[in-house]
């Protein structure tokens, strides 16, 4: 083999290898690709004037769009909680997709299952897929719940995941006490922020059935949204353990999507424990740390539960300032001197590249709260946005933006 665990080759001088050329012959045969000539010729074609007005004149289509579909925002939810297997119920493609973005991503393994749906199950419904599904993905993964939702196929043709699940049980393939939660998540509305909403309130909603007590116990609960930096994760527990905040994060990835290799593999890492997140119900208030990916949730926890919400977005030194000081005012505790200390630091950092940043121009795009977050921040530096691109616009995003624009003294 031409490689040498002694001297490991970069894949571009790797597949230069006879070994690998010879490979890549075999599959052309194989595929019936075109003559190299005829690539080149449609690569060196992608670069001309004619593709790019091609391109520009399309109107029913979106390339690469900056956002991604409903499922995928709901087993990243999913996998916030303990022992949760994620179950999609659709097609074995769509859930293929997930997997890999997600494990390309965050270059960790991520377990998701589907009930691979095919052309009958899009004939006569997707019962018996998913009845096989439950009954295989609980006896062979061993999870503590799964989590079940939806692509288009199954959305299209209107299986009803409730009843489904019903179904599964009343035939035994899974206990009746077993937690099945479930979100129906058709793609051709919203996105990846819709999908985390609506799988975060099925899982709530299951979870915390009948576990109202007449009084509160104290905690503050956290949802951190459609969250794909795990640092911040960690950076909300060191606040709120510094604060001394009784804090229970509804579904906590961070281990799941960041976990460390100690040699062995493990299915299931961290995630809120499901008689924590049971007792959400009885917290003292909910946090949401995004306002677009969890407006069904908050809004489910304000009627159901009865339970004040509130959003604030730890980002820059304002948005920090409101978090820190709303949890003080939560708690009675005060503002301890670490973070005085790590408050000034940033501070001092801010004043000390001004003269660098300030009055740069920025693009910025990306997920709606993360936006508005890092506009918070930029302002707070100086710098002007000249361009904002979102994944979900709403009127009340564009609303809030340009209300914080306007604000701005630059
Ligand atoms: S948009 Fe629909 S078909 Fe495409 S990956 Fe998502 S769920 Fe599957």
């Amino acid at each position: 083999m031409p490689q040498d665990p002694n001297q490991v080759k970069d894949h571009a001088v790797l597949f230069q290898e006879p070994e690998y050329q010879q490979l890549f012959q075999n599959k052309q045969q194989f595929e019936g690709m075109p003559a190299s000539e005829e690539v080149q010729k449609a690569a060196d074609w992608t670069k001309t004037w004619e593709y790019r007005e091609k391109n520009f004149a399309r109107e029913a289509l979106t390339v690469n769009p900056a956002k991604a579909c409903q499922p995928l925002g709901a087993i990243l939810a999913a996998v916030g909680f303990e022992g949760t297997l994620p179950f999609v119920h659709g097609s074995q493609g769509c859930v293929a997709y997930f997997r890999t973005h997600f494990t390309r991503h965050f270059k960790e393994p991520f377990s998701a299952v589907s009930s691979s749906m095919t052309e009958n199950a899009a004939v006569f419904g997707g019962l018996k897929n998913m009845i096989d599904g439950l009954a295989n993905a609980y006896a062979l993964y061993n999870p503590k719940m799964i989590a079940v939702c939806t692509t288009c196929m199954a959305e299209v043709i209107g299986d009803d995941l409730g009843a489904f699940i019903d179904n599964s049980k009343n035939e035994g393939v899974i206990p009746q006490d077993f937690p099945v939660p479930f979100a129906h998540t058709p793609s051709f509305v919203g996105s990846h922020i819709t999908g985390y909403d609506n799988m975060m309130k099925g899982i709530l909603a299951n979870l915390t059935k009948g576990k109202k007590k007449e009084s509160t116990n104290g905690t503050i609960n956290f949802i951190p949204g459609f969250e794909t930096y795990m640092g911040n994760l960690r950076e909300l527990k060191h606040l709120t353990s510094l604060l001394g905040v009784n804090a229970t994060i509804l579904g906590d990835n961070e281990l799941y999507l960041d976990s460390p290799n100690l040699g062995e593999y493990k299915m299931y890492q961290g995630g809120t424990p499901l008689d924590v997140a049971a007792e959400s119900i009885n917290a003292e208030q909910t946090i949401a740390l995004q306002a677009y990916s969890t407006p069904k949730t908050r809004d489910y926890i304000t009627k159901e539960w009865g339970q004040k919400t509130a959003v604030y977005r730890p980002w820059g030194i304002k948005g920090t300032d409101e978090f820190l000081m709303a949890l003080s005012e939560a708690t009675g505790n005060p503002i301890p001197e670490e973070l005085e200390l790590e408050r000034g630091r940033a501070v001092d950092a801010m004043t000390d590249t001004q003269a660098w940043v300030h009055g740069k121009r920025a693009a910025l795009y990306g997920d709606p709260d993360l936006v508005m977050g890092l506009l918070q921040f930029l302002l707070e530096l100086g710098i002007e946005p000249v361009h904002v691109l979102v994944s979900n616009s709403t009127p009340e995003f564009l609303e809030e933006a340009k209300a914080l624009l306007a604000a701005s003294l630059f």
